[in-house]
């Protein structure tokens, strides 16, 4: 849990580290929102979406396999910016 913070231009890519897979999904997959926090403020900083590539919505981008999409909190890292709220 010792994890460095990481910098909010690095969410996209630390996501793919923090994927669970839930079995509240059809075929446990992936989807869902991870939950990044602040290390300054210990507020939420960010939902990050993740689709796992199986659904593709009408317009043809992919999309959640399910909806609501199950939410995950990422415990480690957090992000070492305040939140937009404070
Ligand atoms: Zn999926
Ligand atoms: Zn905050």
């Amino acid at each position: 849990m010792a994890a460095a913070p990481i910098t909010s231009a690095q969410l996209g890519q630390d996501v793919i580290n923090r994927l669970v897979n839930s079995p509240t999904n059809p075929s446990n997959c992936t989807c869902g929102w991870y939950i990044y926090y602040s290390n300054v403020c210990g507020h939420p900083y960010q939902d990050v979406p993740h689709r796992c590539g199986r659904t593709t919505v009408p317009t043809g981008k992919s999309g959640f396999c399910k909806s609501p999409a199950p939410r995950h909190i990422v415990q480690a890292p957090q992000v070492a910016a305040q939140c937009r709220l404070c």
